[in-house]
């Protein structure tokens, strides 16, 4: 049967693993292989996605997906072998091994002075940030990519000068199928790290150490570093370091990145490592009497066949060869195999599928996990289930549960934006925007008395102050939403929003994961672009940062707000909800066509690990917190302080640069009435309206007081299809600068570009409708 048509409930053995390309590798990277057992446990209120349990996890799976994967039946899952809990274990695996492995003190260390680098390298959710977080202090700063915009964090470990660690981006594979993953794998080829310390999640630790074990075959110094110790360990399981250092030939030390537990020895044992460059002892996972040992002749002969290529191409001999069979075609080129020696590869691999009966990346994962299933057999003595899980089984049965999901859902995150945007926010708005307004007031009377320049006050006063200032004043709303959506990311609710969520979004070529950053659009655009980066996919990262700017966000509402009580003061609710919903509707109809034109490729399938809720950690949130707040002054003070200055400037002064005292007569106004004529058709012709919506690419919120300023008699001569026009222009036209600034830091100038271009064009389109359809009623 196929298993999709697995009940919640029932367990069955894979028996083939169909699909192709990246989903089929991601299925295998995940531990969805033949042979494996997995147990169905239920379906999404909408009925799809499903998740199910394998290898101790829960794995997220569309129904269409798990259409492709054969399933036998099993009556009952297996018993869990009773005699591991009576095999001796060592007491006290904490102290690790102190070089019983690896003698120190011999060999060459590298000379004094050599920059130890790590990368750090792990499963999404196995504590990298809390561990980079507890290795480095605070002393960290962001960096990008080239070319993939994924979060780079770099730090030095505390008390040792001359390290540098890199967080790399969370992966479960070395396979070159998500740009994570490429970056990551590029990142320990190319870059050399002098060490890779590989973080494993100690409560889930088959799936984590696939990834370790093709790390290994990356012949760089490796520590591995098991968290989550304390969970594992109060669970009652526990795991035999030294029978696992022995089997994995590296030194494996427990800890806890939350508690603060082990760390400091994870670092001696790092430093060490590094210095005298210990590499790993073992790489050859393959047993030989495995299934009859089809998968380890192969993988020794195309070793020995590409030895003297991979030398030259400057690639890890174990990884080049085990790439090959699985068909990787960037190593591959890399090689550059002469045509007999690419005929004699494919004679190999072919004797490997027919002697092991399976394709060569199913034989692939199913070798590394039967080595796993050894290691763990040998090692790990399986906790009972925890009180983590039950506690989220509790929790999901409301959380995602079929009639209750939604309801919670929608009520969250109305709470999250109440909070954030009507109680807590707005009280700290006021304060800073008070606090800043006496700090320009003191200023501006002290440049009076002191007889400064005017023109040089009029810059401060409403350049600087004015301008920055209240971009300024959004922090505490930023930050505060921020604070909320770390809570929910931390705390594994965002995982079963998009789990909840993927059927819908996968209509508009989206997946679930992609809610996230749309529900904070409607907050602010700035954080919502920012937070795509959680995206697994570049494409489904850039189509998202593309439908933000449709999201209308809150500081449209003065906007809203001024010309409904204006026009329409009945009817402003209904108007009001009216413009959000032709938001949304807008962005999906954009979806289909970026789904059709620009990003035609395929979503990224939606497997996706559900992790037992947890408690986040302060220190995580409260670092969180700091960059963000750091980022968003940085921006405050580079562009947004530029583009006011220019704005002031060209609104201050005429074209033989004498300060003009009616705003009429200033360069802004004669450019403003060069384009006036191109939004004559749409009924905006007026340049006061034209500057206003200009000034509103600044902020938003300066359209309704530029207008204030620049109609002083009176609104009225627009008339009320002239206000719908501009509503609706506002509503979809350019996002503001610091929006387009995220845009472009996220994908690169062009595309900044390009979303101005577009949106104002979709805004104008859309204006010139409204204003047809009006003059056609009447
Ligand atoms: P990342 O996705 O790999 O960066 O993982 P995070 O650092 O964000 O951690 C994921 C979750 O695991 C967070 O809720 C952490 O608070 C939690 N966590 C991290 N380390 C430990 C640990 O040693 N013990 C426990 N119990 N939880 C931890
Ligand atoms: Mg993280």
């Amino acid at each position: 049967m196929k298993l999709s048509g697995l009940l919640p409930g029932k367990t069955a053995r894979v028996r083939t693993v169909g699909g192709e390309g990246a989903l089929r590798q991601h299925f295998l990277d995940m531990g969805v292989i033949p042979g494996a057992e997995v147990t169905a446990t239920k379906l999404a209120p909408m009925g799809d996605p499903m998740e199910l349990r394998i290898h101790g996890y829960e794995l997220t799976l569309r129904l269409a997906d798990a259409e492709k994967i054969e399933v036998e039946p099993l009556q009952q899952a297996a018993a869990p072998r009773e005699k591991q809990d009576r095999r001796r274990y060592s007491d006290h695996p904490g102290l690790g091994e102190e070089g019983k492995f690896h003698p120190k003190g011999t060999g060459d260390p590298l000379p004094e002075g050599t920059k130890l680098t790590f990368a750090l390298v792990g499963n999404q959710n196995s504590g990298k940030t809390t561990l980079f977080n507890q290795l480095t202090g605070s002393n960290q700063h962001v960096g990008n990519f080239p070319g993939v915009t994924v979060d780079r964090k770099d730090g030095v470990i505390r008390g040792h000068a001359d390290t540098l660690i890199t967080d790399l981006p969370g992966i479960y594979s070395m396979s070159p199928y998500s740009s994570e993953e490429l970056v990551s794998r590029d990142f320990v080829l190319k870059n050399h790290p002098r060490a890779i310390i590989n973080i494993v999640d100690a409560t889930n630790i088959e799936r984590n150490l696939y990834l370790t074990v093709q790390l290994l075959e990356m012949d760089v110094p490796m520590v591995v570093a098991l968290n989550m110790m304390d969970e594992l360990r109060g669970n009652g399981g526990t795991v035999d370091v030294n029978a696992m250092e022995r089997m994995l030939g590296v030194p494996v030390v427990p800890i806890s990145a939350a508690k603060n537990e082990g760390v400091d020895e994870l670092v001696r044992h790092a430093v060490h490592i590094a210095k005298y460059q210990e590499r790993p002892v073992e790489q050859d996972f393959c047993g030989a009497e495995d299934h009859g040992g089809a998968v380890h002749r192969a993988l020794h002969a195309v070793a020995h066949l590409i030895e003297d290529h991979a030398r030259a191409a400057d690639l890890p001999l174990r990884f080049a060869a085990g790439k090959l069979i699985e068909g990787d075609r960037l190593i591959e080129e890399k090689l550059a195999l002469d045509q007999n020696e690419k005929e004699m590869l494919q004679h190999i691999i072919l004797q490997m599928e027919t002697e092991r009966g399976l394709d060569p990346s199913a034989a692939m994962a199913d070798m590394r996990f039967d080595f796993i299933r050894r290691v763990c057999g040998e090692c790990v003595i399986k906790p009972h289930e925890s009180k983590e899980h039950r506690r989220s089984q509790r929790l999901d049965r409301v959380l995602t549960g079929k009639y209750t999901a939604i309801p919670f859902f929608i009520g969250i995150m109305a709470l999250v934006f109440f909070l954030t945007f009507f109680l807590i926010g707005p009280f700290f708005q006021d304060l800073l925007a008070d606090g800043i307004g006496a700090l320009r007031d003191l200023a501006d009377a002290g440049m009076r008395s002191a007889g400064v320049n005017q023109t040089v006050q009029s810059l401060v006063i409403d350049g600087v102050f004015e301008g920055v200032g209240t971009v300024v004043s959004f922090l505490p709303i930023i930050v505060i939403l921020f604070f909320f959506l770390s809570l929910l990311e931390d705390s594994g609710y965002i995982a079963r929003v998009a789990f909840v969520m993927d059927k819908l979004l996968r209509r508009i070529g989206l997946s679930g994961r992609s809610i996230v950053p749309m529900l904070i659009g409607f907050g602010c655009t700035v954080p919502a672009v920012m937070s795509t980066r959680t995206l697994p996919s570049a494409r489904d990262r850039r189509i998202t940062i593309l439908l933000t700017p449709f999201m209308s966000c809150t500081a449209k509402l003065p906007i809203y707000g001024f010309f409904v009580s204006v026009f329409f003061p009945e009817r402003s609710w209904l108007i009001i909800t009216g413009l959000y919903l032709l938001g949304i509707l807008a962005g999906i109809l954009a979806a289909h066509v970026f789904k059709n034109t620009l990003f035609r490729g395929e979503a990224v399938p939606f497997v996706m690990e559900l992790p037992n809720y947890r408690f986040p950690s302060p220190r995580n949130v409260m670092l969180l917190l700091w960059e963000k707040a750091k980022d968003f002054l940085h921006r405050a003070f580079s562009v947004i302080l530029i583009a006011t200055i220019v704005v002031w400037f060209l609104k201050s002064f005429d074209f033989r640069f004498n300060l003009v005292e009616d705003p009429h007569d200033s360069i802004l106004a004669a450019a403003a009435s060069l384009i006036a004529p191109l939004f004559a058709p749409v009924g905006l012709g007026d340049w006061r309206i034209v500057t206003s919506l200009i000034s509103g690419f600044m902020a938003k919120e300066s359209v309704v007081s530029v207008m204030e300023m620049l109609f002083r008699d009176g609104l009225t001569a627009l008339g009320s299809l002239g206000a719908a026009c501009m509503l609706v222009f506002s509503l979809l036209y350019t996002p503001c600068v610091a929006a387009v600034a995220a845009i472009r830091r996220e994908m690169g100038r062009r595309w900044a570009l390009g979303v101005v271009f577009w949106q104002c064009t979709l805004a104008w389109l859309a204006a010139l409708i409204v204003r047809l359809i009006g003059m056609a009623l009447g």
